[in-house]
């Protein structure tokens, strides 16, 4: 089963990792989320007070349920589906790949060509993360796989803030939450839409 979320990560794949309890602390503290939720061997996040605030919703008043399920039994389906807005928060030491999966080619930083190769590449240094090299076969320009531009359909983090629960595009993070986020790791945060 999957859900469409929206994913906030630092717009640089390179920093930090961030404290997930400091992480936890800072969103509980503008009302993003609420307490933490056991959910099988995870936890997730309910929404705070403030998130209608913090997630600006885009269009004519969405349909938007943020309460789970009180029945217990449905709860764990619901969370894999994405049927109501909660949080999960990642936190993780080595560089993880988060990704659409109907993610389009990224395309080359130097030529903009699409990296029709690029799930290979991915996968090569999924088992290896020292074969992070990349090479255009159009202009032959050699960098990393981090180089490449996904837009808003994948990205390379080792923090990641999931709100599972909202189509692509639907809402935005507001000007707030992103100076939060930003005044944390002293780096600018980037939005991402995914199904997975
Ligand atoms: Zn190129």
């Amino acid at each position: 089963m999957s859900a469409y979320k929206l994913i906030l990560l630092p717009a640089d794949p390179w920093c930090p990792p961030v404290n997930c309890e400091q992480l936890a602390g800072e969103l509980q503290t503008i009302g993003l989320i609420g307490e933490p939720v056991a959910l099988e061997d995870n936890v997730f996040f309910p929404t705070g007070d403030n998130f209608l605030q913090l997630i600006s919703f885009l269009g004519c008043s969405p349909m938007i349920e943020l309460d789970p399920p009180a029945d217990r039994a449905t709860l764990l389906a619901a969370s894999a589906a994405g049927k109501f807005c909660h949080l999960f928060l990642n936190c993780t030491a080595s560089l993880a790949f988060r990704a659409d999966s109907q993610c389009p080619p990224p395309r080359c930083p130097n030529c903009r060509q699409p990296a029709p190769d690029w799930q290979t590449a991915i996968e090569t240094w999924q088992r290896n993360t020292a074969q992070s090299d990349w090479i255009c076969n159009n202009c032959g320009f050699t960098g990393q796989l981090t180089d490449l531009s996904f837009r808003k359909t994948a990205g390379f983090g080792r923090t990641f803030i999931e709100i599972r629960g909202i189509y692509p595009s639907e809402a935005v993070p507001a000007a707030a939450l992103l100076g939060t986020l930003q005044h944390l790791t002293n780096e600018p945060w980037k939005t991402i839409y995914i199904k997975e």
